[in-house]
């Protein structure tokens, strides 16, 4: 299968019919030994310092790698894309592009499926039957979610990694599959975690520095045990048909829409405490302001940059944070006992 590289995540069964293999940017950034450099071969190439990190890490990334076809999001995710997409054309890239429909809407996403069908060369037909060999891979994915918050059996950091790598399964998701099923192996015969832990939910597109933070935070005595855009990658509301998957998935519509997935999920995961990533020249970190005013739990924004490891400032911070949330706990525990309750 030839390699497409994907700048989010979008519907892959169109493109695996078109005998594609997709490939997520943004995963190939973070696992690089030096993403840094990625970075930098955008800064050289003229792209502003004040551009989001991710922008100029896929560019360096499909520069670097040598992705020859890439497919980017220009509706329902980053207005960066747009330029992002020309500036890849001018240097003599194969550039498709795919929009999400402007609201959730099974009928409108369909004609977008079958735009993305016809200009790949494949129908959805074929794109429905590779659909239905990814859900037991998908249903697999958000078993280890439910591990996550409910059985309190696998970690902040395994939840982040396997629910992100569905955007692309890795590039093989007969592998992914397999992998998945020997860690769950792993995780089932665990303990499960202490029962006082915070739980923390992490909301905002994933970190620049996420390799770090989930061990931290779990260090300092917090576990995540909800990543609401990770999960959405896994899109957990599969629906009758291609296009209610992807109609159903929350993140690129308005924000007020995955307000009620995430307050279903802070509710039944019975989380403690918010962390909400913004990264820097981002757009959706004006986002902060509607979560703040929607949800009813303590919250931390945290800001990333160019960093791909947690520096001071922020660890500071998140100390304080989990130890206020600490402190509240056994505030209301001692409310609690005073009243008998
Ligand atoms: S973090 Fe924001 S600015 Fe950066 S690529 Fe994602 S949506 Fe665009």
């Amino acid at each position: 299968m030839e390699k497409i590289g994907i700048t989010t995540t979008v519907p892959i069964e169109v493109l695996m019919a078109a005998d594609y293999q997709p490939v997520d940017l943004n995963n190939v950034l973070v696992t690089d030994p030096n993403p840094g450099r990625l970075v930098n071969i955008a800064e050289r190439a003229g792209f502003p310092l004040n551009c989001c990190s991710w922008i100029k890490g896929i560019y360096g990334v499909c520069l670097d790698y040598g992705i020859d076809n890439i497919l980017g999001v220009i509706g329902g995710d980053c207005s960066n894309t747009i330029m992002l997409m020309e500036v890849l054309k001018l240097k003599g890239r194969n550039t498709l592009t795919f929009a999400y429909p402007d609201q959730s809407d099974p009928q409108q996403m369909q004609y977008a499926l079958l735009k993305l069908a016809a200009t790949l060369g494949t129908t959805l037909e074929a794109a429905g039957r590779v659909r239905e060999e990814l859900q037991p891979v998908r249903d697999l994915a958000l078993r280890l979610d439910k591990l996550t918050w409910k059985q309190n059996i696998v970690s902040g950091w395994e939840n982040h990694l396997w629910l992100v790598s569905t955007s692309d399964f890795n590039q093989d998701f007969h592998k992914y599959y397999r992998e998945l099923q020997d860690s769950l192996e792993v995780c089932s015969r665990r303990q499960a975690y202490p029962a006082g832990q915070i739980r923390l939910a992490y909301l905002g597109v994933p970190s620049v520095y996420a390799r770090e933070l989930y061990p931290y935070l779990e260090r300092c005595g917090a576990r995540v045990v909800f990543n609401e855009v990770q999960r959405q990658f896994a899109l957990p509301v599969p629906g009758a048909s291609l296009a209610e998957q992807y109609s159903h998935y929350t993140y690129p519509y308005s924000i007020h829409d995955r307000l009620k997935d995430i307050k279903t999920e802070l509710r039944r995961r019975q989380v403690d405490g918010v962390i909400h990533y913004v990264q820097a020249f981002c757009y959706r970190g004006i986002g902060d302001i509607v979560f703040r005013d929607a949800i009813d739990l303590p919250m931390l924004t945290l800001e990333g940059n160019d960093d791909f490891s947690l520096n001071n400032h922020v660890r500071t911070r998140i100390e304080a944070f989990l130890d206020m949330l600490l402190r509240s706990r056994q505030r209301l525990n001692y409310s609690k006992q005073a009243l008998g309750k």
